[in-house]
């Protein structure tokens, strides 16, 4: 059995302060539940008060992404050293948005995810295909490729630490939600992938969670799917209640 995870990508929304306040309120919404991995992603300027409202709770905290270099120049980018300091856990590379505006390539995934590894965090790489590519029958294509080349160089053992989101890009933020049928289809595809770059056994434990327009009226037939693992949540993952609700849909 896996343990369900789903996490709250927060992208470039809410300051340090409403951060705090938020985790405050997905603490108490979630009080006593310990059968999901809870994470939260908020902007890197949110971190260091989001991991004092962490603290000794079930809520985990992730950043939006890492550098794959120890340190260096590379303006605007942060590292694993950064993040650790902080009480960094996980980190989520490859979102549809970096690939879309910030020319995140399967190469550069391949190589912030190694970093992220080393480091300890455990990645959350994202992978889906746009509308484009899913109306000319391309999503096996798209999906074996970012799987295939984004995963490169990595051991059994390492791609056991990871989790896969699944995030259908026409799917993001556009209130357009995957079937579960949909979904599933893509979720054991990717475990199909999964296991011809490792091993059956490996590809069995690794999470696949789902992301696009999840909310609590469609999280449950999600998640009920046999290879999803959990979410991948954007909008419905800034308010404490719609967040919570989410979380006791995996249960
Ligand atoms: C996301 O950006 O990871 C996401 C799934 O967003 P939303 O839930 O808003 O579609």
């Amino acid at each position: 059995m896996r343990r369900k995870i789903v996490a709250g990508n927060w992208k470039m929304n809410k300051t340090a302060s409403e951060a705090a306040a938020l985790i405050d309120g997905i603490k108490a919404a979630t009080a006593g539940i310990d059968q999901v991995d809870i994470v939260v992603c908020p902007p890197f300027t949110d971190l260091k008060d989001a991991a004092a409202a962490c603290a000794g709770s079930n809520v985990a905290l992730g950043a939006q992404n890492v550098h794959w270099a120890e340190s260096g120049a590379y303006t605007g980018e942060i590292s694993a050293a950064m993040l650790k300091e902080i009480g960094v856990q996980y980190v989520i590379i490859g979102h549809s948005e970096r690939r879309q505006y910030f020319g995140e390539t399967d190469d550069s995934v391949n190589q912030r995810t190694k970093a992220a590894l080393a480091a300890g965090f455990t990645p959350i790489v994202c992978v889906g295909e746009t509308l484009q590519e899913r109306e000319a029958g391309k999503i096996e294509e798209v999906i074996v490729r970012q799987v295939t080349e984004g995963f490169k160089g990595l051991s059994s053992a390492e791609l056991a630490k990871l989790v896969v989101a699944y995030e259908p890009v026409w799917a993001i933020g556009t209130g357009l939600t995957a079937t579960p049928a949909q979904a599933q289809e893509v979720h054991a595809l990717i475990r199909r992938t999964l296991a011809a770059i490792s091993d059956g056994a490996t590809a069995e434990t690794i999470r696949i969670q789902y992301g696009g327009s999840m909310k609590p009226a469609n999280a449950k037939e999600l998640m009920d799917q046999p290879d999803i693992d959990g979410g991948l949540i954007g909008g419905a993952a800034l308010k404490a209640d719609s967040f919570a609700d989410i979380i006791k849909a995996a249960l």
